[in-house]
């Protein structure tokens, strides 16, 4: 893979070479937040870099984070992330391919971000059929 400036937004993700589905990309890491301490933060338009997970904390690949949080988003992806439990509780979160990827495709995710009401600045340009034409999740959850 290769991270270098994407024709959707900014930075992207690129395979150099054949994925084959279900290959591990890998982990998406990042600062933790709680679910509280999450919430008390202002993220204005850090929330590019924040992955949510069901235990109501977030991880904010802005900060020390790896090349998996320029993964850019799209409403049909190539790639899924899944939460995985650790033995001691902890989640994870595991990004795989989701289908073949060839050499020079760009990688995607659907984030589905939680923006807490606000649903302005997350307007989708993946051109995906079906877009949902925001990078946010369904509304109310
Ligand atoms: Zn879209």
């Amino acid at each position: 893979m290769e991270v270098r400036s994407s024709p959707v937004h900014g930075t992207g993700v690129f395979a150099t070479g054949f994925i084959a589905a279900g290959t591990p990309i890998g982990c998406y890491t990042g600062r933790r937040y709680g679910p509280r301490e999450q919430q008390a933060r202002d993220w204005n338009n850090e929330l590019t870099y924040i992955f949510g997970l069901s235990d109501g904390s977030v991880i904010n690949g802005a900060e020390g984070g790896n090349a998996t949080r320029h993964i850019n988003h799209s409403c049909k992806p190539n790639c899924v992330a899944y939460e995985i439990e650790s033995e001691d509780g902890s989640l994870h979160i595991e990004i795989e391919a989701a289908v073949r990827i060839r050499a020079g495709q760009e990688l995607f995710l659907d984030y589905r971000l939680d923006a807490g009401g606000g649903q302005g600045g997350y307007v989708c340009r993946c051109g995906a059929p079906g877009c949902r034409g925001t990078m946010l999740g369904s509304s109310g959850n």
